[in-house]
């Protein structure tokens, strides 16, 4: 079981994908997150990544292919990605990696918002820089700036500056939209309108995963 979460920065991926991956037992793989942990430790692929996320931009794709290939296998076979894949080149390579464990896409979802809303969205997201929990000065405040969960200081994160969200929601627009089309088929692929709140999202999500699973 393959999953892929489609959508803008500020679309709610993060938050959809949390509820998917707990509803219908997928692991949870989202490149962001990854990359933001390679680089809080100061790793190899995180010391190359650095500079490509906080400017806003796509890291390379071979540096993300060969880590999501890493990171799935067929043994444990149910998946969720988040984040990836961004371009038609690293949807090609997602498809021969799975043709490889023989494991295929089963569903795609894009969560659809405007771009106004969006980064209204992210200007008011704030993370913890300990458990990565988010947070939004509107919505859902930090006490005193600090994490209710693990006491961890909560930041704005380094790529939510507004000149950078509005970078990475040009790549978005110029990058990954013209990639949709290659999972635009006809039972796996649905849009969902992000711009409601959160659970009607995730209904409106189950529905379509539900209705996936009762034709497989
Ligand atoms: P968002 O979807 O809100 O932009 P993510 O957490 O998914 O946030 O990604 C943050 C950053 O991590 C991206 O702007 C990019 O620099 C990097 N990144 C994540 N996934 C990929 C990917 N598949 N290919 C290239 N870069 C990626
Ligand atoms: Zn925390």
């Amino acid at each position: 079981m393959i999953a892929i979460l489609l959508g803008a920065p500020g679309s709610g991926k993060g938050t959809q994908a949390k509820f998917l991956s707990a509803k219908y037992g997928l692991t949870h793989l989202a490149t962001g997150d990854i990359f933001r942990s390679e680089i809080a430790g100061k790793t190899p692929l995180g010391i190359k990544a650095q500079s490509y996320v906080k400017a806003g931009k796509l890291v390379p794709d071979d540096l993300v292919t060969e880590m999501v290939a890493a990171r799935l296998n067929s043994k444990e076979g149910r998946y969720l990605l988040d984040g990836f894949p961004r371009n038609l080149v690293q949807a090609q390579a997602l498809s021969s990696i799975l043709a490889q464990e023989k494991m295929s896409v089963n569903l795609v979802v894009l969560l659809k918002i405007s771009q106004e809303l969006a980064l209204e969205r992210i200007v008011s997201r704030r993370v913890c820089s300990q458990c990565g929990e988010v947070y939004n000065v509107q919505t859902k405040p930090a006490l005193n700036g600090k994490c209710g969960i693990c006491g961890g200081a909560v930041v704005l994160r380094e790529d939510d500056f507004e000149v950078t969200a509005r970078k990475r929601l040009m790549v978005f627009e110029d990058i990954t939209r013209p990639m949709i089309a290659y999972y635009q088929s006809e039972f796996i692929f649905k849009e969902v309108d992000a711009g409601l709140k959160p659970d009607e999202v995730s209904a409106a999500l189950a529905i379509f995963v539900d209705s996936i699973f009762a034709k497989s």
